[in-house]
């Protein structure tokens, strides 16, 4: 079998072998992926699902890739990328059609512009909208799952399927629309606003979301909030705040977030997710479970 061969004349932009995901993720990290794919359109889409499943090779789905940690030894088999060639975005009344290659932050635009109301939480999300819908992406009392009508998908079996908002369910950073397939649209519903009102919410959120977070290379929260208090709280109080490992810190800024202090790997993020863990194990008796998604081969 010769992926290149095969199924690399079909599609436009081809496949590229050896990709360093460290090029596709928000923490710069990441050894490479065998095969990393860029679809232009549902039909590409189909036939890289088809080849995937003709030859049983694994497949991942990326999206802005700034919610993962992909280790050093990379990615076995196809990455497939959902990038700008789904990022379509269409308006129906207080309904938007929107492709999930789409970023959060030009959706809550287009949604303003349009004077609709409830995505402005979105606008400093860095993710796409797939990625967003997977993870139940949310901040500021807002998440993308409530505003959801129906989501669009390829499944892993090549069919197209369309799910409606009472055939899935959203938790807390979490979504039944995990594994179910590859996301290619979605329908959401929204309220008509005033675009002031819209406009100054976004500047509040951004100029929060400025304040709080720290600017270095992160995939935002690492570990999940408990349901009484702020996973940042409980590291910062067990005195986790500022451990190294190698080019990996728990930020000053913020304990949930560590950030790529410009040389990190892959290995240094996931020791120090480790050593917080125990940290906080010893001090408090707390379990601190990951929020970020961790990949690939060490
Ligand atoms: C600085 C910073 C701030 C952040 N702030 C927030 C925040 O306020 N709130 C919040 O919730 N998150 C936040 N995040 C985390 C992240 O942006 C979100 O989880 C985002 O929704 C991830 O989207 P993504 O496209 O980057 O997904 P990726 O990281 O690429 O992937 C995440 C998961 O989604 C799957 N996936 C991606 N696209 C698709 C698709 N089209 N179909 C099916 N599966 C798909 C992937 O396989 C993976 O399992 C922040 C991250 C950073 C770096």
């Amino acid at each position: 079998m010769k992926v290149e061969q095969e199924l690399g004349p079909k599609l436009k932009y081809g496949i590229k072998k050896n990709e360093p995901m460290a090029d596709h993720t928000s923490w710069l990290v990441g050894g490479p992926a065998d095969y990393f794919l860029y679809p232009t359109d549902l039909n590409e889409l189909l036939e890289i699902v088809t080849y995937s499943e003709k030859y049983q090779l694994p497949l991942f789905i990326l999206g802005n890739g700034t919610n993962l940690l992909v280790l050093d030894g990379g990615i076995r088999g196809l990455v497939v990328n959902i990038g700008a060639p789904f990022s379509h975005i269409e308006q129906d009344c207080s309904r938007l059609k929107a492709g999930a290659g789409l970023s959060m932050a030009a959706l809550a635009k287009s949604a303003a512009s349009a004077g609709l109301s409830g995505l402005e939480f979105a606008i400093g999300i860095p993710g796409s909208l797939g990625g967003a819908l997977v993870m139940n992406a949310g901040a500021f009392g807002g998440y993308i799952g409530e505003k959801v009508q129906s989501v669009k998908l390829v499944d892993f079996n090549s069919r197209v399927v369309n799910m409606s908002r009472a055939e899935i369910s959203f938790g807390y950073r979490t979504s039944s629309l995990a594994g179910k397939g590859i996301i290619t649209e979605v329908i959401l519903e929204l309220e008509e606003g005033s675009p002031d009102q819209i406009y100054n919410t976004m500047e509040h959120c951004s100029a929060e979301r400025r304040r709080r977070h720290p600017v270095k290379p992160s995939a935002g929260s690492v570990f999940r909030n408990l349901p009484d208090q702020p996973a940042g709280r409980i590291i910062e109080n067990a005195g986790a705040k500022g451990m190294r490992i190698g080019g990996a810190e728990v930020s000053e800024h913020h304990a949930n977030f560590i950030i790529n202090t410009g040389n990190a790997t892959a290995a240094d993020i996931l020791n120090l997710i480790k050593a917080v863990q125990d940290k906080v194990k010893s001090k408090y008796g707390i379990e601190l479970q990951p929020e970020i998604r961790i990949i690939g081969e060490e």
